[in-house]
């Protein structure tokens, strides 16, 4: 099983692994590029080769928050396009298979424009990169694409590429309304997206109730899924097959280690 924490890359982007491997994943999250800016600091031959060195568990990438490649803005859109190469160009270097991406805001624009140009954004870089893409399923906030499956599913279409698939997050599903702790709604999104290009799922309780539309991240068995409903969730086989991620706050709640060991053990009934 591959289960782990999104860690912190601060000091040296290598030290990622010794972080994750102190809590005991087996798996880890992280970003390339400095996730609150534009600017991309340089990351040297050193630093890439301690990373590659080091990765004996799956590293899977998350690309930062600026970008939005639905943006009506001409300028914003190609600055978005661009950190997509950027941070691409990283994962090949850092020979990192997955970099996941949500979709976008439409800002209140026209909404079949705002897909073309996820779309067009996709087809510009794709083959830059030797890995796949991953795009991430969001919370139903105002504004947001990708809260449906059947909207992701045809950008999939539209973009017709294999190195295209999807990242699956429980928050962000259960609060736009798909109640994963039922087996028919979780065979539904399989069906729709394929379950084969679910590549990662990020797994997190919800701090609001199905259908909510917040995007607000609980620990595990704090928030509305609770542990009896990712039990339910992980009856589906499929799931616990995935490269599983958590996103989970830094809380009194609960310990790290103690929310991943409870995963491990959710996902492993
Ligand atoms: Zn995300
Ligand atoms: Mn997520
Ligand atoms: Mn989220």
């Amino acid at each position: 099983m591959h289960i782990g924490f999104h860690v912190s890359v601060a000091k040296s982007i290598d030290l990622a692994f010794d972080r994750a491997l102190a809590l005991g994943c087996t798996a880890l999250q992280l970003f390339v590029t400095n996730p609150r800016s534009w600017r991309m600091s340089k990351l040297d031959a050193e630093e890439t080769s301690k990373f590659i060195f080091k990765e004996t568990i799956p590293a899977v990438a998350h690309m930062p928050y600026l970008p939005n490649l639905a943006s009506p803005r001409r300028e914003i859109y190609e600055k978005s396009i661009a950190a997509l190469k950027a941070n691409m160009g990283r994962c090949n270097d850092l020979e990192i298979k997955y970099l996941i991406s949500h979709i976008g805001s439409t800002l209140g624009s026209n909404k079949g424009e705002s897909l073309n140009r996820v779309v067009n954004a996709i087809k510009e870089s794709i083959d830059f990169y030797e890995g796949m893409l991953l795009l991430e399923n969001e919370a139903g906030q105002r504004n947001s694409i990708g809260s449906k499956v059947e909207e992701m599913r045809e950008i999939y279409n539209e973009v017709g590429s294999a190195k295209l698939g999807f990242c699956l997050d429980t928050c962000h599903s259960f609060e736009s309304g798909y109640d994963i702790r039922k087996k028919e709604v979780m065979e539904k999104i399989a069906t729709v997206l394929g379950k084969e290009r679910i590549k990662v799922i990020h797994l997190n309780d919800a701090k609001f109730p199905l259908g909510s539309c917040k995007d607000r991240h609980e620990n595990l068995g704090f928030g509305y899924i609770g542990n009896e409903g990712f039990k339910h969730f992980f009856d589906n086989k499929w799931t616990k097959e995935k490269i599983i991620i958590l996103e989970t706050p830094y809380s009194s709640n609960i310990t790290p280690q103690d929310e991943l060991n409870l995963a491990k053990m959710l996902a492993s009934q």
